[in-house]
């Protein structure tokens, strides 16, 4: 038998939790009490707690971020021959999941966002079969990019930065409806010819855009 330090009840040893740094092995608080105390300070510092969890949680998901990567890099080759040997038995299953995985590429990377949308619309206008959109374009996807985010600013007198904050569209200033050959066409998907317009001024315009981003 023993007697709680806080309640002053005495109780069963088997009431005290085991504590090794005691010289009878056991806590000097009932498990009771110990209970109560424990929770008043998981209130009272809860905050501090949780800040902490978070900081433990960040720490293991890189951990297991970091294994899952050496684990890939370690047996790359098996693992593409098996995903390979999946996606061919299972051929409706990985498309969805490759547009599932382009969908939400396309929520974060704008870069990525632009040309699946340009190469959409050229294929809309048939003229991707003559030549590769980025020749048509004339320069690199991250140069039109570039590009795109000067014309914003220039038009709009605003910081490319912004242009997250907006929906845009990519404009064609002079409608690729107006070509009537594929040479014409192709002049007007260069670069030069593209620039970036707010969704509600390319509304007013009243042209049927060309890209929706
Ligand atoms: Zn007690």
């Amino acid at each position: 038998m023993k007697k709680c330090s806080t309640c002053r009840e005495v109780r069963s040893l088997d009431d005290f939790s085991k504590d090794r740094s005691r010289t009878d092995g056991r806590s000097y608080v009932c498990k009771s009490c110990q209970s109560i105390s424990s929770k008043k300070y998981r209130t009272a510092h809860s905050d501090k707690i949780n800040a902490q969890n978070r900081i433990y949680e960040q720490k293991a998901k890189k951990k297991i971020k970091n294994r899952k990567k050496a684990y890939y890099e370690k047996n790359k080759e098996r693992i593409l021959t098996r995903n390979r040997v999946w996606a061919r038995a299972n051929k409706k299953k990985a498309q969805d999941q490759q547009n599932k995985r382009a969908r939400e590429r396309s929520k974060t990377d704008p870069l990525y966002r632009l040309r699946k949308n340009i190469r959409t619309s050229m294929r809309r206008y048939l003229i991707r079969k003559q030549k590769k959109t980025s020749e048509i374009i004339g320069c690199s996807w991250l140069e039109l990019w570039h590009h795109l985010c000067n014309s914003f600013e220039a038009n709009y007198g605003m910081p490319r930065s912004w242009l997250e904050a907006f929906e845009y569209d990519i404009d064609h200033i002079i409608p690729i409806g107006s070509g009537s050959s594929v040479e014409e066409l192709m002049r007007l998907g260069h670069f030069s010819n593209l620039q970036i317009l707010l969704r509600e001024d390319n509304q007013t315009k009243g042209v049927k855009l060309d890209y929706t981003l």
